[in-house]
């Protein structure tokens, strides 16, 4: 690009941001945002507003995975906390922003995993990103395994660390084992992985990794963000339904997605904790997340543990979407997890059948495609909750069947006899 001063020289700088997002509307990759409102207290209810019209929907592909965001205590915790203390923290956790709110989540994150201690983000993302940043910046000549589909907030704290590092194959502890073999015992390592891939829905065979690092003398950092709130007796994550979890040297998670609100947070040792909170940048130069979200987080995983039966329910709708999707001959990935990718494989398909069941059957699946997936595996990604009634779930699936029938011609055949079969 050059500058040429006899023009409008702005528009060279606008016009190499232009092209790439033609490119991307080009490849089928463009993101559109739908406009969701959820309803209060009737999810998976909410509104759509486009063109000026509104219908209502119902959805299928939050995070909310317990639908905690519109549970009524997690609701009142966080509307007392704003009466209490006002809207925002009002400055960094150093300066002035910490209340006995962000104290005690800490003291219950640090308790859900059994480690000494936690410290609170403004989000997954960035604990991922600030803490190993500056964890394996400290640690000299570190060797980082990465596994090859980990998360980008996992890629770019390791990538801003400047440590060597090496990516190894999805979920393969054998190639895990190859990758290690010669590297001496005595260099420092730490394995990066995630629990839960929320894309392919597969767990990581934690046991074997636990196993690997410790003869080979590496720390492991997992991300809990897909399993914490979920998974294991305590609703601590894979790593304590794995009964690995004292295995673990830092465990992250979010606040987000099971918990149904915003933050995120890593848990470990005495150490390791006063050490990012005083060292990694991303944590000191912010402001501290609002009172009220520290507030309703404590309250939401108070919660998720004393009323199991929110978790049972959860559970038992995945089944039940599951058991629909196969006798609907609707194939999806199954690999055991709460999350149902169904493969559409490319982009402006995928696009398509989400627009069509939301416009044609009102109900929502978001399109997920390119930088998300590989090109070639983009998917729907369908994420039932507890508060999907069995009528939304045979709603949901019919109108995914007529999608597929429409939209993947070389499926009809197969779907039709399912049917058939059926009746
Ligand atoms: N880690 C993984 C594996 C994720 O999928 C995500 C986000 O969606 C994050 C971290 C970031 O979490 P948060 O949404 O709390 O920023």
């Amino acid at each position: 690009m050059s500058v040429n001063k006899s023009h409008n020289w702005k528009s060279s700088y606008h016009s190499i941001f232009d092209q790439k997002l033609q490119d991307i509307k080009n490849e089928g990759h463009y993101r559109y945002f739908n406009e969701i409102e959820r309803k209060a207290g009737q999810y998976p209810k909410a509104l759509h507003h486009k063109d000026g019209k509104t219908k209502e929907i119902d959805v299928w592909c939050s995070n909310d995975y317990l639908s905690m965001s519109q549970n009524t205590e997690v609701m009142s915790a966080m509307k007392n906390a704003v009466d209490q203390l006002g809207a925002g923290s009002g400055g960094t956790r150093n300066i002035s922003g910490t209340t006995r709110f962000h104290v005690e989540l800490e003291e219950k994150i640090a308790k859900l995993h059994g480690k000494e201690r936690a410290l609170a983000f403004n989000s997954g993302y960035s604990a991922n990103d600030s803490a190993l940043t500056s964890i394996l910046s400290a640690i000299d000549n570190c060797l980082v395994l990465s596994d090859e589909l980990n998360h980008a907030s996992l890629i770019e704290g390791i990538r801003a660390s400047k440590r060597e590092k090496v990516i190894y194959k999805h979920n393969d502890p054998e190639h895990l084992k190859a990758v290690l073999k010669g590297i001496p015992f005595n260099r420092p390592k730490m394995i990066v992985l995630e629990s839960v891939y929320s894309m392919e829905a597969d767990f990581a065979p934690l046991k074997e990794i636990v196993e690997i690092a410790h003869e080979h003398g590496a720390l492991i950092y997992l991300d809990e963000v897909h399993a914490v709130g979920l998974y294991g007796p305590n609703a601590a994550g894979l790593a304590e339904q794995e009964g690995v979890a004292d295995q673990i040297d830092i465990i992250n998670g979010t606040l987000a997605k099971a918990f149904g609100l915003a933050g995120g947070y890593i848990a470990s040792s005495n150490s390791i904790i006063d050490f990012v909170r005083s060292f990694s940048k991303g944590f000191i130069f912010t402001t501290s997340m609002c009172p009220a979200v520290a507030a309703g987080t404590l309250k939401s995983v108070q919660t998720v543990q004393n009323q199991p039966e929110i978790r049972s329910r959860f559970f038992e709708n995945v089944k039940l979407v599951k058991s629909e999707l196969e006798k609907a001959g609707i194939p999806f990935l199954d690999s055991g997890s709460h999350i149902i990718p169904v493969i559409i494989g490319e982009s402006k398909l995928c696009r398509k059948i989400s627009d069509y069941l939301l416009e044609e059957h009102q109900v929502y699946v978001q399109p997920i495609n390119f930088p998300t997936v590989p090109k070639g595996t983009e998917r729907i990604r369908i994420t039932p909750t507890p508060s999907h009634s069995k009528e939304d779930i045979k709603k949901f699936v019919n109108a995914l069947t007529q999608a597929w029938v429409k939209f993947m011609p070389k499926h009809e055949q197969f779907i039709s006899s399912n049917l058939q079969a059926k009746k």
